[in-house]
């Protein structure tokens, strides 16, 4: 592969271009993957409700259905589900908008 700037060939490991520096655009991830960010997000799409779910299973690697089940039940017989679940669709943050590489 040939840097986009100044079209010296690159190492494809790097991310830089040792020549002038420019970022080296990845190809853009697929639909549906977000790259970790350490912070519990509720992700805009694979949503039910708030996103809840879907935001406690890809933050901690669980089954997301298993995750719904278990919130559904907890809410059901218990009824602190469902305010643990406002709770955490008040306290985490939505997922920031996943922005298109430029590309130059
Ligand atoms: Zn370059």
């Amino acid at each position: 592969m040939y840097c986009s700037q100044c079209g010296k060939q690159l190492d494809p490991s790097s991310r830089f271009c040792p020549a002038c520096g420019a970022t080296i655009s990845a190809a853009p991830p697929p639909p549906g993957y977000y790259p970790p960010t350490g912070q519990l997000t509720r992700p805009r799409n694979n949503r039910m409700i708030a996103g809840v779910c879907a935001g406690f299973a890809l933050h901690y690697g669980w089954n997301l259905n298993l995750v719904r089940v278990i919130t559904a039940l907890v809410a059901l017989f218990t009824g602190v589900g469902a305010i643990a679940y406002l709770v955490a669709w008040v306290v985490i943050p939505e997922e920031p908008y996943v922005l298109p590489v430029k590309s130059l």
